[in-house]
C-alpha cells in the first residue's frame, strides 16, 4: 500500500499549472496575480499636506525662532484648500494658506503647521483672517508628503504570484486596475454517494443518516480558495452514479465521498473507470482514510480533472481533504506544490500505536508556552466528527507498535 508520501508524491505529479484569466478586481480576492502590473500615475499626484493646518514659508518664522520677535508670528489667510481642490494663488511673504489633509502644498510654501499649534486672530474686510502661531520652530518640509514618494509612474508595484488580499486589491485600484490577471480558483464538484443518505433539513429515518460530508466538503473546497460546485446526493446504483460523476468531471476537481470500501454497493472506482477516469492509486497506508481513490480523467496529461474518491465516514473524509485534496487546490490555485507543514510538539499524554499504517489522530495543539504541547483528544472513531470540532490538528504517529511517553516529540499537522 501506498505510504502518504508516495501517495502525495503521485497527486503532485498529475497537478498541472493553470492558465491565467482576467476578472474584474472585485473576483480577485485570495487569489495569485498572474502578472506584474505597473502604476499609471505618481502616489501622491502633488506634494501634499499630512495634517489639516495653515501652509507657511518657513522663513517667516526665522525672526521668531531666532528669538528677535516680542510677539507670536502672525501670518495673513490667503485662500483655504480643502482636498480634490487646487491652490490659486502661490504663498508670498506674510501669508499662509489654510490647507486640509491631502490637499496639494501651494507654490511657495515650504511647510505646514498643524491647525492644534494655531488660533484665528482677527477677520480683516469680508473673508481674510489672522492666524496666530504658538510655535515657531518650523523644520522646511515638515507635514508634507512629496509628490510620487510612494509610487512613481511606470514602477511595477505589485508582481506575478503574489496574493491578492484586502491591501493588494486597494493598491490595484490606487494604480487604475479595475480588472487583474490572476490565477482562477479551481472548481471543485462535490458528490456524496450513499443510499443512507439524507438532506441536513430531513429527520432521517431508521437506517438513514444525514449527509454530513456534502456540506462539509463543500466548506473545505471553499476554505482552501476554490469554487465549491454542489451535485448533491448519488444514490448506489451504477445509472445514477454515471450521469452525477459525468457532470462532476466537467471541473477541475470532482470530490466523491463514500463508496470507494470493499462493501458491496461501493460502486464508485468501477463506474469511473467506466468514465475513463484512470486510477493513479487506491488505498493509501493511512489511518483514518485508507480506502482513499485518486485518479485523473481526460485524454492529456496533464488532465482534465482531478478525481478524488474519499472515504465515506466524516473524519476520513476530512482527513482525506486535508492530506491530499488541500495541497493539490493550492497547486491548482497556482501555488508551489507544497505537501501539507508539520510542526513538532511535545505529547501532553502517552500514547502506544497500533497496526501498520501511519496514524493521524484528533488533538489540541497550544503554542502559548515555550514549546508548543499537544493534547490527544478523547476520539471515538472515524464517524466521530463532534470530536473533530474540539481539534486544531491533527498528531502524525509513524506505523507500528510504538509507545510514546508523555513529553515526547511528535509532528502536527494544524487543520
Ligand atoms: P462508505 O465508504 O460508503 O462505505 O461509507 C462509510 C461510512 O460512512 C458509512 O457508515 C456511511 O454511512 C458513512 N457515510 C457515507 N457517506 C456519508 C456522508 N455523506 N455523510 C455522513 N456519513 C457518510
Ligand atoms: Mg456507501
Amino acid at each position: 500500500m501506498l505510504t502518504v508520501d508516495e501517495a502525495l508524491h503521485r497527486i503532485a505529479s498529475h497537478v498541472r499549472s493553470p492558465a491565467a484569466v482576467r476578472v474584474p478586481l472585485a473576483d480577485a480576492l485570495g487569489c495569485r496575480l498572474a502578472e506584474d502590473v505597473a502604476s499609471d500615475i505618481d502616489s501622491p499626484s502633488h506634494d501634499k499636506s499630512v495634517v489639516d493646518g495653515y501652509a507657511v514659508r518657513s522663513v517667516d518664522f526665522a525672526r521668531a525662532a531666532r528669538g528677535e520677535a516680542a510677539e507670536p508670528v502672525e501670518l495673513a489667510v490667503l485662500e483655504e484648500i480643502t482636498a480634490g481642490q487646487m491652490p490659486r494663488q502661490p504663498l508670498t511673504s506674510g501669508h499662509a494658506t489654510r490647507i486640509m489633509t491631502g490637499a496639494p502644498i501651494p507654490d511657495g510654501a515650504d511647510a505646514v503647521v498643524m491647525v492644534e499649534q494655531t488660533s484665528h486672530a482677527e477677520e480683516i474686510g469680508a473673508s481674510m483672517v489672522v492666524v496666530t502661531f504658538h510655535t515657531d520652530q518650523i523644520t522646511p518640509g515638515q507635514n508634507i508628503k512629496r509628490r510620487a514618494t510612494s509610487i512613481r509612474t511606470g514602477q511595477v508595484v505589485l508582481r506575478a504570484g503574489a496574493t491578492i488580499r484586502a491591501a493588494e486589491i486597494g493598491l490595484l485600484a490606487e494604480v487604475g486596475r479595475p480588472g487583474v490577471s490572476i490565477v482562477p480558483r479551481p472548481r471543485v464538484a462535490v458528490l456524496s454517494t450513499g443510499n443512507e443518505l439524507v438532506a441536513p433539513e430531513l429527520l432521517p429515518a431508521a437506517g438513514q443518516i444525514r449527509n454530513s460530508n456534502g456540506p462539509m466538503l463543500l466548506a473545505a473546497a471553499r476554505s482552501a480558495g476554490a469554487t465549491p460546485i454542489d451535485l448533491g446526493i448519488g444514490r448506489d446504483e451504477v445509472d445514477a452514479l454515471r450521469r452525477l460523476i459525468e457532470q462532476g468531471l466537467e471541473h477541475d476537481v470532482l470530490l466523491l465521498s463514500g463508496g470507494v470500501s470493499a462493501g458491496k454497493l461501493d460502486l464508485v472506482p468501477g463506474v469511473l473507470q467506466e468514465l475513463g477516469v484512470r486510477e493513479v492509486f487506491h488505498k493509501v497506508s493511512v489511518k483514518p482514510g485508507k480506502p482513499l481513490w485518486f485518479g485523473v480523467s481526460g485524454a492529456s496529461d496533464p488532465p482534465d480533472c482531478l478525481v478524488f474518491g474519499l472515504p465515506g465516514n466524516p473524519v476520513s473524509s476530512l482527513v482525506g481533504f486535508e492530506l491530499f485534496v488541500r495541497p493539490a487546490l493550492a497547486a491548482l490555485a497556482g501555488h508551489a506544490w507544497q505537501p501539507p507543514p508539520t510542526i513538532t510538539a511535545e505529547l501532553g499524554q502517552a500514547f502506544v500505536t497500533h497496526g501498520n499504517r501511519s496514524t493521524y489522530y484528533p488533538a489540541r495543539l497550544d503554542e502559548s508556552g515555550e514549546r508548543p504541547t499537544v493534547e490527544l483528544l478523547a476520539w471515538q472513531g472515524s464517524g466521530d466528527l463532534r470530536t473533530i470540532t474540539e481539534a486544531n490538528c491533527l498528531a502524525i504517529f509513524a506505523p507500528g507498535e510504538t509507545e510514546y511517553a508523555a513529553g515526547a516529540s511528535i509532528p502536527v499537522m494544524r487543520i
